[in-house]
């Protein structure tokens, strides 16, 4: 049996051809020759992460217990919501459009950063709304200029399908699309179907160029902390953004915004019974406290974990080590290869602090970690660090919290 496998491997392996972007040719993978993009000369580079050195919290567990209380309760928020440019005139300047999934909250982040990119060419953002989500006066209050409902099939197939055609005919210069599992689905149909180039996993954007010439530039995590600029060089540029990385903007006032429709086949190649697609995304994204628990910290002890994250009103992910084993949900996994969190405080219980798994909270206000090892990647990412085990430590803090919480809530 195996000499039989490695005589196909072998036969495989003599069929293989090694191609580059350039053997390709022409194309949404090509270099940016064929695009006036201003800088580099190639798809994407990479800068490295901001780091981070824990000062370590020194005395006995409780004394640590109460200056890690303190933090929690003290931590400033995370930088101001953005406030939103004014409404923009429909079909004014280049269009941008964002793809809001239906039943989600994690939404606005996105639009109100289309809303800021569109404000700074002269355009406008269309939100783009499928059915059971929300209507065009609150899409208009993260942002958008005009709502355009995806009426008719609603499986992303169908959904993907509208959208391309949606796309064809009033040609948004770039096209932002939620980094779910629904967002993924109908981002790479509608990407296949327009022949566009498609950032998966963005976690920031900005411009580069100028009208006519813009170029889409997307910061995406990539392995060893560093953060790579990648862009499509396509008419439509497209990304998946993910949820929670872009900051909530302060919302507009209610307002009447232009709406159209676009109708989506009903092709009934696919027929979705039933679906429950990334749970708790929304309630991470918009987490104020995240703790986040690593191989150090035994199965056998997470109902002290979620008492503590009961207590904390946070909420509960983990390394990639714990969601692999099969201890928690994947959904709940951080880093590069999984979701991005953003609270104003980031508690890692028995992590490691690997960048692959860091990267997914660079965006957390401050970071406490509690880990035996002082030589541990994570108190070179982050803000405050205990040495020793989280277990003790822990268990004192719930006996802090609540004098911690009401010292916050006096203003103290
Ligand atoms: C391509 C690629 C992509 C990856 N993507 C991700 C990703 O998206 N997310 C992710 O998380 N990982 C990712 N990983 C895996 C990552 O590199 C690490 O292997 C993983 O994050 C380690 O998990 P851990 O810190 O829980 O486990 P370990 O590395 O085993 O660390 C456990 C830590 O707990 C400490 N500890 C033990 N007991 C205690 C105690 N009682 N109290 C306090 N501290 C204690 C130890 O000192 C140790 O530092 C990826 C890896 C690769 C190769």
């Amino acid at each position: 049996m195996q000499g039989r496998a490695g005589r196909a491997l072998a036969e495989l392996a003599g069929r293989v051809r090694r191609l580059t972007a350039t053997d390709l040719g022409p194309g949404p993978w090509a270099p940016p020759a064929a695009r006036p993009a201003s800088g580099g000369s190639s798809g994407s580079h990479a800068r490295t992460a901001d780091a981070r050195t824990a000062a370590l919290l020194d005395g006995d567990v409780r004394t640590q217990a109460r200056r890690v209380a303190e933090i929690l309760a003290g931590a400033p928020a995370n930088a101001a919501a953005p406030e939103l440019p004014p409404h923009a005139d429909r079909g004014r300047g280049p269009l941008l459009a964002v793809l809001v999934e239906p039943g989600r909250r994690a939404g606005p982040g996105a639009a109100g950063r289309a809303a800021a990119l569109a404000a700074e060419v002269g355009g406008s953002v269309a939100a783009l709304l499928g059915a059971g989500g929300p209507g065009a006066c609150a899409a208009g209050t993260w942002g958008a200029d005009e709502a355009v409902f995806v009426v008719g099939g609603h499986v992303e197939e169908d959904v993907a399908c509208a959208v391309a055609q949606w796309c064809a005919d009033r040609l948004p210069v770039a096209l932002l699309a939620p980094a779910t599992s629904w967002g993924r689905e109908v981002a790479a149909r509608c990407a296949a179907r327009l022949g566009a180039g498609l950032v998966g996993d963005a976690t920031d954007l900005a411009w580069r160029g100028a009208v006519p010439g813009l170029t889409l530039v997307c910061a995406k995590p990539v392995a060893g902390g560093a953060s790579a600029e990648v862009w499509a060089t396509s008419a439509v540029q497209m990304a998946t953004v993910r949820p929670g990385v872009l900051p909530l903007p302060q919302p507009r006032p209610a307002e009447r915004i232009p709406t159209g429709r676009v109708v989506a086949p009903v092709t009934q190649r696919l027929l979705r019974t039933d679906s429950e697609p990334d749970p708790g995304v929304d309630e991470m994204a918009a987490a104020d406290v995240v703790i986040g628990v690593g191989r150090g910290v035994d199965p056998a002890d997470y109902p002290l974990v979620r008492e503590l994250a009961a207590a904390l009103g946070a909420e509960l992910v983990a390394t990639r080590a714990v969601t692999d084993a099969g201890h928690l949900p994947h959904s709940r996994q951080v880093g590069i290869t999984a979701r991005s969190v953003a609270p104003r405080v980031y508690l890692a219980l028995g992590l490691a602090g690997k960048s692959t798994h860091m990267l997914g909270v660079r965006r957390a206000g401050t970071v406490v970690a509690v880990n035996v090892d002082p030589s541990a990647p994570v108190f070179g990412a982050a803000d405050v660090g205990v040495v020793g085990d989280w277990r003790p430590l822990a268990v004192a803090l719930l006996d802090e919290v609540p004098a911690a919480s009401g010292a916050h809530a006096a203003g103290l």
